[in-house]
Order: structure tokens, then C-alpha cells, then sequence
């Protein structure tokens, strides 16, 4: 599996786009998971465009989802094939809406697939699973598993609780490498969390700005990683 970071930031800035991650799995196929402004840009940097089956959205935030009508657009003209979004509800709905008015003359640009808390999908020999995430009312996160490799991709997460927090381990636990996001957490629980997943790659995304002192402590437990736009990661 490689993973291409192509945005790392939340919101925009000079050095990172917003956020979104590019999976390639051995079998030639590929998924995006979010979809921040510029992200149809960011893709044509690379050297290769592989067949993205499916843009996968955690949840409905501008940093999430804002570059859909573009990237739809523009794999829609190299492909001429509909591609799959799926998310839940609320960024599904959103999707729909912005897709329909921006992209009004190509006609049924998208499929729809909406998600719950514990939906499964397959695609060959490739499974994603989601899970709560507890930032919006219905956030997710994305688990695939292809030939014994799992990847874990949180988006925004958050969690007010023990109850909640657990989920969220039980979801990352058992991954090779995990995008965890504590941008919404509290310096203590970052911490925490990541020191509980010291065995595996963790990767920050978006970059925790203003929290220079979290950030040292972060990259001083063993496998945590703050990628650049277009660093990549094979596992
Ligand atoms: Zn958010």
C-alpha cells in the first residue's frame, strides 16, 4: 500500500495544501480520502495518476471536502467514468449539492454511497471500514485492509470521554500505520494516544499549528511522523 500525502494542512498556507491522502493499494487501484481546496491540483503534480475508485470523506468541514466539484470534474474528463463518493450523511448531502451546481453540464458526474458509524465496503481484495470519530454529528474514520496491511485514516477526531476514547483506540488498534489528527485534543490525550500507539507509524495530520510544545513531545515518542504535501509513505 503507498500513501500519498497531497494535502497536510487544515486550512491553506504557503508551505501546505488542505487536507487530503491518496491510497494505492498492489491491485492498480486507488482511493482519496477527503478532499480539501486545491486537491485536483495537487494530483496533477504527480508523475502518475493512478484509477481512483473512490473519494472516501470523513466529514463535512471546508477543509474536508471544499476542492469535490473540481477533482470530480477533472477525473470525470481523463476517465469519462463516474466516480464513487462516499461519506455520511452530511458531507454526502453537501457533495450532492455543490457536484449538481458547479458541475451542471456534465450529467451524473458521481455515485452516492452514504456511510453509518460501522459500515463496511469492498472493492476486489481491498475492505474499508469506518468508525465514530466524535468531531461533527455523524464524522467518521476509514480502515483498509488489503493482504494483510491496514491503514487508518481518523480526519478530525475528538473525544470528551473514556467510553469515546476507547472507541477510537479499538478502531486504530490492530493498523500499521495510522493518520491520527489530535489538532481538537488536548495536549495530555495527544499524548497519551500516541504513546499508546508507539509501535506503529503515526502520522499527524493536519500539522498542529501554534502548539510548537506539543509538537516536541509528539515527535520524541517513536514512530510519529509530520509529513509535507507530497511525501509518501509505502507500507
Ligand atoms: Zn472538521
Amino acid at each position: 500500500m503507498k500513501i500519498t500525502f497531497l494535502g497536510t494542512g487544515s486550512y491553506p498556507t504557503k508551505a501546505r495544501n488542505s487536507q487530503s491522502t491518496l491510497i494505492q493499494f498492489d491491485n492498480n487501484k486507488a482511493v482519496i480520502v477527503d478532499c480539501g481546496e486545491g486537491t485536483q491540483r495537487q494530483l496533477m503534480q504527480l508523475s502518475f495518476i493512478p484509477e481512483i475508485e473512490a473519494i472516501f470523506l470523513t466529514h463535512h468541514h471546508i477543509d474536508h471536502i471544499a476542492g469535490l466539484p473540481g477533482l470530480i470534474m477533472y477525473l470525470y474528463s481523463i476517465t469519462k467514468k463516474r466516480i464513487k463518493i462516499i461519506a455520511p450523511g452530511k458531507a454526502l448531502e453537501i457533495s450532492r449539492v455543490l457536484v449538481k451546481a458547479l458541475v451542471e453540464f456534465i450529467e451524473n458526474p458521481a455515485d452516492y454511497i452514504e456511510v453509518c458509524e460501522s459500515s463496511s465496503w469492498r472493492f476486489g481484495d481491498v475492505k474499508a471500514n469506518t468508525f465514530r470519530t466524535f468531531h461533527t454529528i455523524d464524522s467518521v474514520g476509514y480502515s483498509f485492509k488489503h493482504k494483510g496491511v491496514k491503514f487508518t485514516i481518523c480526519g478530525d477526531l475528538s473525544f470528551q470521554n473514556r467510553e469515546q476514547r476507547y472507541h477510537i483506540i479499538k478502531a486504530i488498534e490492530g493498523s500499521d500505520s495510522a493518520v491520527i489528527d489530535i489538532v481538537h485534543l488536548k495536549d495530555k490525550d495527544s499524548l497519551e494516544l500516541l504513546e499508546y500507539f508507539r509501535d506503529i507509524n503515526k502520522i499527524l495530520i493536519p500539522t498542529p499549528i501554534g502548539r510548537d510544545e506539543l509538537i516536541k513531545k509528539a515527535l520524541k515518542i517513536n514512530g510519529t511522523i509530520i509529513p509535507n504535501d507530497f511525501d509518501f509513505l509505502q507500507i
